[in-house]
């Protein structure tokens, strides 16, 4: 059952949260559900199962499913984890709460013009690259530094956080690793890294928030 799958991931965050030694103190990573190809029934599900974060990796699907949702249970937090195209960050600004995928400056220039404009108050992190994959979206490491300088004296963007998505079929830890190591020298409180097969190594590592699908809805 689906409540199972949350409590049982629930149990194994506070399993990978215990061994870390270095920070202890610190509050265990906040599991968000991401809910793409899940239909809106199964979602509510969910959030009567206590689940209060979500992840959407298309903005168009989101905005089939979420509106409703979100009059319905208000307080749920939406996330978009997917590449954002410029000529939908105004529907995005409108829906999301967090956007974890800003990339690139003309994208953090519209959101930023956008949230004026809506009088909305969003939490943006930096996409990275951190395998500096030429099919992959995100800032190169490279450029972390000079990007969201940008974003936050320039552009009035604040960045707080920072995504990232390993290479496939190779091990995270590394990646979890760089990434980590750049939060913190970029003063980025969030972390959102880990995914169903790899969640409990990014918690060793550090990561404040991760991206559960498969493991809470099943093989879509
Ligand atoms: C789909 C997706 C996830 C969840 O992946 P699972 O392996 O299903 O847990 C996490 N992050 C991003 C960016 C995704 O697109």
């Amino acid at each position: 059952m689906l409540a199972d799958r949350l409590n049982y991931i629930k149990s194994k965050i506070l399993a990978a949260h215990a061994k870390r030694l270095k920070n202890a103190n610190s509050p265990a990573a906040k599991l968000i559900a991401v809910s793409k190809n899940v239909d809106a029934d199964i979602i509510e599900q969910a959030i009567l199962s206590g689940q209060t974060e979500f992840a959407e990796n298309k903005v168009q699907e989101a905005l089939n499913k979420w509106p409703k949702l979100k009059e319905t249970y208000p307080h749920i937090k939406l996330h978009l984890i997917g590449a954002l195209q410029t000529n939908k960050a105004k529907l995005a600004v409108d829906l999301f709460d967090t956007i974890q995928t800003v990339d690139r400056i003309k994208l953090a220039e519209i959101l930023a013009n956008e949230a004026e404009k809506q009088n909305k108050q969003l939490n943006y992190y930096a996409q990275v690259n951190i395998g500096q994959e030429p099919q992959k979206a995100g800032v190169d490491p490279q450029e972390l530094t000079s990007f969201i300088t940008n974003c936050r004296q320039n552009i009035g963007l604040p960045i707080t956080g920072l995504m990232c998505i390993p290479p496939a079929e190779m091990n995270p830890a590394p990646y979890f690793y760089l990434t980590a190591k750049l939060a913190k020298s970029h003063n980025c409180t969030n972390l959102s890294m880990g995914m169903s097969g790899d969640f409990a190594e990014a918690i060793k590592f550090g990561a404040t928030e991760i991206r559960i699908g498969t493991a809470i809805f099943g093989t879509r």
